[in-house]
């Protein structure tokens, strides 16, 4: 899929070149963006035709400006999804897309509560994943990952709120952003799914891990770590 987007196509739609570049640094090379980007323009084969080292470029969102070239180099380093995200200020431009490995979500209910969130039940999400082998978008390509843990359990109060979180992370699972492949911080082993950057309660009546219940401000917090990943409720109307 991310094939069909031209790396410079992508730039172009939510970058517009600037007259004048203006008296600050790029926040990628950090020099100053009155002076070229040291990137090379890359050759038509590379779908980089057109955008010149001197040219800077201004997001049509947030308006932040940097050079078009550093940009570039940065979105060919990472998933090519054909989205953008600003590295000044975060904001994402397009569907970000992740890199979890295949795998599987299910939702079941419990009649029982949990701690904090009495008298609504609770929703039980597990995720399975199984072993296999890092495709070009994981840091080691060809090589085995490893899925320590699996199946993970994770709860969610059955109440308005938390209705809406698994709304959202469903949107998050489709797009492979709950899990990534890398080096588990817990255990230290490397080219393993891991956990990324969006947080699953996976205690349900205790709270021995500082992964479970209660916890009054998960909610709130799993919002926002959804929304700096572009999923927001706006994902739920389109
Ligand atoms: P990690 O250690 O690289 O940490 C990534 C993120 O996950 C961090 O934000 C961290 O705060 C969070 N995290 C750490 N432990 C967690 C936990 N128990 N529940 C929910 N979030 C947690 O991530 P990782 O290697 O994917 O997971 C951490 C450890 O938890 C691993 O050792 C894993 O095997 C274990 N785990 C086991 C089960 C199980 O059902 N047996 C379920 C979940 C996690
Ligand atoms: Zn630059
Ligand atoms: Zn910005």
């Amino acid at each position: 899929r991310g094939s069909c987007h031209k790396p410079e196509d992508v730039i172009q739609r939510y970058m517009e070149e600037v007259a004048a570049a203006p008296d600050e640094d790029c926040i990628i090379c950090m020099d100053q963006l009155s002076s070229p980007s040291s990137y090379e323009s890359p050759s038509s084969e590379d779908g980089g035709q057109g955008i010149l080292p001197s040219a800077v470029g201004k997001f049509v969102k947030c308006g932040h400006t940097l050079h078009m070239l550093c940009m570039l180099a940065m979105y060919n380093n990472g998933t090519k999804d054909g989205s953008l995200q600003c590295p000044s200020c975060k904001t994402i431009y397009g569907e970000k897309t992740g890199t979890q490995p295949k795998g599987k979500m299910e939702i079941y209910s419990i009649g029982q509560s949990l701690p904090g969130h009495p008298d609504c039940g609770t929703i039980h999400i597990i995720y399975s994943i199984p072993p296999g082998i890092q495709g070009p978008e994981h840091p080691n390509p060809g090589q085995p990952f490893t899925c320590r843990g699996f199946p993970r359990f994770c709860f969610l109060p059955d109440n308005h709120k938390g209705r809406k979180v698994l709304e959202l992370l469903k949107v998050a699972w489709m797009r492979r952003l709950i899990f990534t492949v890398g080096t588990s911080s817990t255990t230290g082993e490397p080219d393993t799914v891991v956990w990324n950057n969006i947080h699953h309660k996976t205690e349900m009546m205790s709270n021995l891990s500082g992964h479970g219940y209660p916890d009054p401000n998960y909610l709130d917090n799993v919002l926002s770590e959804l929304a700096s990943q572009g999923v927001t409720e706006d994902c739920l109307k389109a």
